[in-house]
């Protein structure tokens, strides 16, 4: 079973249609509920983006520090700030910003109708009522949160990077508008973008598929092609086109697995803090035995639009650190049987596991 986006508006322009949308949930929940938006920080200061929202006097504007990806200490201190400020349950919880944000507004979303901690729902479909209504504002394209499922959050005190996986998780409505996306930074917006592209790739690679998320997929390869092999990958149309991509990808893994890539990301986000999508990049970088295609293609696309990557982000480590990179990459079965079978610790040893994250 698969639940997808209740609906959505797509195109230029289209966040002028975000107040309508507000609107009909006032509505619809009767009296005069307050609006909840949960607005990444980079947006703070920018009136002319702001009034756009149409919030109300008593709505809460509640900006999201996405520096640092979601941890579940912080979505529960944000909670409990925000039910302080609440007088009801909202109408509405509108996220607006890159995943962070987005993942933030589902998480907030599912506790103030669930209670708890957010560490309780980490796993899968422990949400046990529906989470607020909630809508979807991406201003950075790749991850496909505003299409998943899940929220991703690091438990610091376990070390578990999960999201609370349930049906409840899912927006109910979305606005994709690709001028928002017209002032990220070149560098971020590639490796988001790329984010979008490898998860497919992996499902495309992996055993666990079928039809409609290989469909996904294909058309999310296709797209982000289009995108990252054109003169401007940040055209108007290459925005709108990446932002497309983002959705059906988020689509597409929701219906099947990733691969070797994102298990060595996880690696490096929670050994070296790295962040997700960067940490994506650096990975396939230095899996070119199992990707060979893919590789080639990444850096051809690197080359084009003229980014760079870090390098040597895991030279002169630890050997307690090496250790970690492999127990944090090899915990992920579910993606490394998909890409390389039940056996999948006869291929990566954890020797053969270290040289690849010497190469990065
Ligand atoms: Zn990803």
């Amino acid at each position: 079973m698969v639940r997808n986006v209740g609906g959505f508006t797509v195109g230029r322009g289209s966040l002028d249609r975000l107040p309508a949308f507000v609107d009909a949930r006032r509505k619809a929940v009767g009296g005069t509920p307050q609006v909840l938006f949960l607005v990444d920080s980079f947006f703070a200061g920018n009136q002319t983006i702001i009034e756009r929202f149409g919030a109300q006097a008593d709505d809460i504007i509640r900006f999201v520090d996405a520096t640092n990806e979601p941890t579940t200490d912080g979505i529960d201190a944000i909670t409990n700030e925000i039910r302080g400020r609440l007088r009801d349950t909202p109408a509405t919880v509108v996220g607006f910003g890159g995943g962070t944000t987005m993942d933030t507004a589902k998480a907030v979303s599912n506790l103030l109708t669930n209670g708890g901690r957010a560490a309780d729902y980490q796993g899968w479909d422990l949400v046990k009522v529906p989470g607020v209504h909630k809508i979807a504002v991406p201003t950075i394209s790749g991850t496909g949160s505003e299409a998943t499922r899940t929220c991703v959050m690091t438990n610091a005190a376990s070390g578990l990077k999960l999201g609370m996986n349930s049906d409840y998780t899912v927006f109910d409505q979305m606005v994709l508008d690709p001028d928002l996306t017209a002032t990220v930074p070149r560098n971020q917006y590639f490796y988001t973008g790329m984010d979008a592209y490898i998860h497919c790739i992996e499902a495309l690679g992996g055993s666990y598929r079928n039809a409609v998320g290989d469909a996904y997929s294909r058309e999310t390869v296709n797209l982000c092609r289009q995108v990252f092999h054109a003169d401007d990958m940040m055209s108007v149309e290459a925005r709108e086109q990446l932002m497309v991509a983002s959705y059906l990808g988020g689509c597409a893994i929701a219906t099947s697995y990733v691969g070797v890539v994102h298990p060595f990301s996880a690696g490096l986000s929670v050994v070296l803090g790295l962040h997700h999508c960067i940490a994506n990049c650096i990975a396939l970088n230095a899996l070119d035995e199992f990707y060979p295609n893919e590789h080639a293609e990444f850096n051809a696309m690197m080359k084009k639009q003229n980014v760079t990557l870090p390098t040597g982000v895991c030279a002169n480590l630890s050997r307690e650190q090496y250790q970690r990179l492999v127990e944090s990459t090899v915990v992920h079965a579910r993606p490394l049987t998909n890409a390389l079978g039940p056996d999948f610790r006869s291929i990566l040893t954890d020797e053969r596991v270290i040289d690849i994250f010497k190469k990065m």
